[in-house]
């Protein structure tokens, strides 16, 4: 084997410099050209799907509907497919259906390709009354190279999602939220403090009325954090002179990790600014491991207190606090 890559073909160079078209606007970097029996190209097309919102805007189907309109026939015989990326089975079948000559693509095509020896199905293998179709492939470290970052950079967009942060108002979006924090405190305080003050807890703090009250009476404002309209989380807080008190921010233990404190810390700044409050503060629980995750996000320790809260339990907590700054 060649050490040196062999260039591109022209049609296939052509066709890469599709696929960087394609994923310039958001899709999935193929393209393909279709090359009639002289090796002139009579067709081009690049993959839509995302930009055009359709299951069938794949590169190939582009290019051989224009290879059709070229030569004024629904048969291509002698035509060949170059495409970047091996085809699906959809774009295969229109190859076999076309009675095409030929198929030359880059990249293997690891989940949906449908015609080399090792995918899924060979469909140019099987039996359909057209002459068999010829594979070949080309290699370029370029279009390797543009297909890796774009799922990279997909990924990486996927990690940042969108949070949102949808004030609770109504009886059914608190009553989703005091389900929620009862199994958010379940699962997080019974290990720590037990189960006959979580369950008190629960009770007192977290329930529909409890919650409601805290609304309307005590002026705290709740928030469902939400990602992709799904619940993952709250976080309540309240005015307290030139500090806004950071009262709750709990997400589901599944979900940790996820960067949805750093996003609620970010929202809560956020609401600071705008009320023209000075900081950010809370209390974390001594044997709270969350205080890890709030000394990352820049609170700095500012004290410690235990709090009566009724019925001899108490709450031995350390204070912290976060400067909202430009
Ligand atoms: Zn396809």
């Amino acid at each position: 084997m060649n050490k040196t890559e062999t260039p591109l073909s022209a049609p296939m160079a052509e066709a890469v410099r599709l696929a960087q078209i394609a994923a310039e606007n958001g899709d999935v970097p193929v393209g393909a050209v279709v090359t009639d029996p002289d090796g002139l190209i009579i067709g081009r097309g690049m993959n839509t799907r995302e930009a055009q919102k359709n299951a069938l805007s794949h590169a190939e189907l582009t290019a051989i509907d224009e290879a059709c309109r070229t030569l004024g026939g629904r048969r291509l015989i002698g035509c060949t497919l170059y495409v970047t990326l091996e085809p699906c089975p959809m774009c295969a079948g229109a190859v076999i259906n076309a009675a095409m000559k030929k198929v030359v693509f880059i990249a293997k095509n690891r989940k949906f390709g449908s015609c080399s020896p090792d995918s899924i199905v060979n469909l140019f293998d099987l039996p359909y009354p057209v002459k068999r179709i010829q594979t070949e492939t080309e290699s370029s470290g370029e279009y390797l190279c543009l297909l890796s970052d774009f799922f990279g950079n997909l990924r990486k967009n996927k990690s940042m999602y969108t949070v949102n942060f949808i004030e609770a108002h109504t009886d059914s979006q608190i009553k989703r939220l005091a389900a929620m924090a009862k199994d958010i405190w379940t699962e997080k305080y019974y290990p720590l403090i037990g189960s006959a003050q979580t369950d008190y807890m629960v009770r007192n703090f977290q329930s529909e009325e409890a919650i409601k009250r805290q609304i309307h009476d005590e002026h705290y404002n709740y928030l469902i954090i939400q990602k992709n309209n799904e619940d993952c989380g709250y976080i309540a807080v309240k005015e307290d002179g030139d500090r806004l008190f950071l009262s709750k921010a709990y997400v589901y233990r599944h979900l940790r990790g996820q960067g949805f404190f750093r996003q609620a810390v970010d929202y809560i700044k956020g609401i600071s600014k705008t009320r023209g409050l000075r900081a950010v503060w809370l209390t974390v629980n001594k044997r709270n491991d969350s205080a890890e995750i709030y000394k990352h996000l820049g609170f700095i320790k500012t004290g410690e207190g235990k709090t009566d809260i009724g019925s001899g339990f108490f709450m031995d907590d350390d204070y912290y606090e976060l400067k909202v700054t430009e």
